[in-house]
């Protein structure tokens, strides 16, 4: 038996508890694990509190991260006592995922745990510090360098939000952070924010173009933003795009594109190639500190990860949560 967080759906009734689990439950998969640690990111508060169609197939166990030890193995690639990182690959939507103290998954979904990363500074990371990498990645592929001109991060409190600023800030970029939570400027410096502009000022409808503001932004939020992103956007820049917090619309216009010649790159962390992912958790492990994981992460036990999903779907959440899985 194990304990788990097990999301159910029976004639439309959407019922969420921490529960005992048997082996036998477990679902198919050549890797079995035992979970140490997993994390909360936005898409498995919406997959907990329900408030969007995240999960695929029930009963689901949530959790798009894990990370873990070898327990049994039919693959090659990995063998009894090995670690393992999981990010993303459909599981915690369509293939029981991390938020339980074991897990059964196909090993082309895992890499080996980065050296130099613990399993709890890893879930510190999670699929939102491993997105903001692979946004500054493409960042970088387009050319952008720090002498350039100044970057933006909208979301800037949340997960991929806090990474982005603190992984552009030691890669000396000047950071301007977009946030709805101002008072909260004091950690959005110490990650490295070098100016801090209120969100209202992007989250309205705007016009096709405006007064040129940055070379760069990686934005996680959608919508009127992502719009006004683009229209403040300098000649020949780039703007990531990964989330929805505000949004799934985009109501633009194509000024910015065809008369500035701005690029608009779309990231998805879920199914990207396993040599990518190598590359951006190779880069977190060297780039990232024990300081710098610190700084944005909290840690709770299986019990308390209920709560925390309301908080975090609510916007009350700073920074990154750690769930312990051995607690
Ligand atoms: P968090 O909940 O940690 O952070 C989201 C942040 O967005 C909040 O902290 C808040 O920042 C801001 N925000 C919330 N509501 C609004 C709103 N109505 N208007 C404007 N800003 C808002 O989420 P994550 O950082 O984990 O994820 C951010 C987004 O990126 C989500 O949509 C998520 O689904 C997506 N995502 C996509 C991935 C991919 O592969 N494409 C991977 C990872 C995440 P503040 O308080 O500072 O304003």
């Amino acid at each position: 038996m194990f304990k788990g967080i097990l999301i159910e759906k029976n004639n439309d009734h959407y019922s969420v508890s921490i529960r005992s689990l048997e082996d036998s439950e477990l679902p198919e998969g050549d890797v079995t694990i035992d979970v140490s640690y997993s994390t909360l990111n936005y898409k498995d508060g919406l997959a907990i509190t329900g408030k969007s169609p995240v999960v695929r197939r029930f009963p689901m166990v949530p959790g798009i991260d894990l990370v873990g030890t070898v327990t049994q193995s039919d693959s090659e690639r990995f063998v009894v006592g090995d670690q393992v990182l999981l990010n993303g690959f459909g599981v915690g939507e369509n293939h029981w995922g991390g938020l339980a103290e074991k897990a059964r998954l196909n090993s082309d979904w895992l890499l080996k745990l980065p050296t130099g990363l613990s399993a709890k500074q890893a879930m510190a990371i999670g699929t939102a510090g491993y997105t903001a990498m692979l946004s500054v990645i493409a960042l970088e592929r387009h050319g952008i360098t720090p002498e350039k001109g100044d970057v933006l991060v909208t979301g800037a409190n949340g997960g991929v939000g806090s990474f982005a600023i603190k992984l552009l800030s030691k890669l000396g970029y000047r950071v301007i952070a977009s946030t709805g939570r101002p008072e909260e400027g004091e950690y959005l410096k110490a990650l490295g924010a070098a100016e801090i502009i209120n969100r209202n000022t992007l989250s309205e409808a705007g016009r096709p173009m405006g007064k040129e503001r940055w070379i760069a932004a990686v934005d996680s939020v959608g919508s009127h933003t992502l719009a006004n992103i683009c229209a403040g956007l300098k000649y020949g820049g780039i703007v990531t795009a990964c989330g929805l917090a505000q949004g799934m619309d985009f109501p633009a216009s194509v000024a910015p594109f065809i008369l500035r010649g701005v690029t608009l790159a779309g990231i998805d962390s879920v199914y990207r190639p396993i040599a990518d992912r190598e590359e951006a958790w190779a880069r977190l492990a060297n780039l990232l500190t024990d300081a710098d994981l610190g700084s944005i992460g909290t840690e709770i036990g299986l019990d308390k990860v209920l709560t925390t999903a309301e908080d975090l779907i609510a916007g009350k959440i700073r920074g990154r949560i750690m769930v312990n899985l051995q607690h």
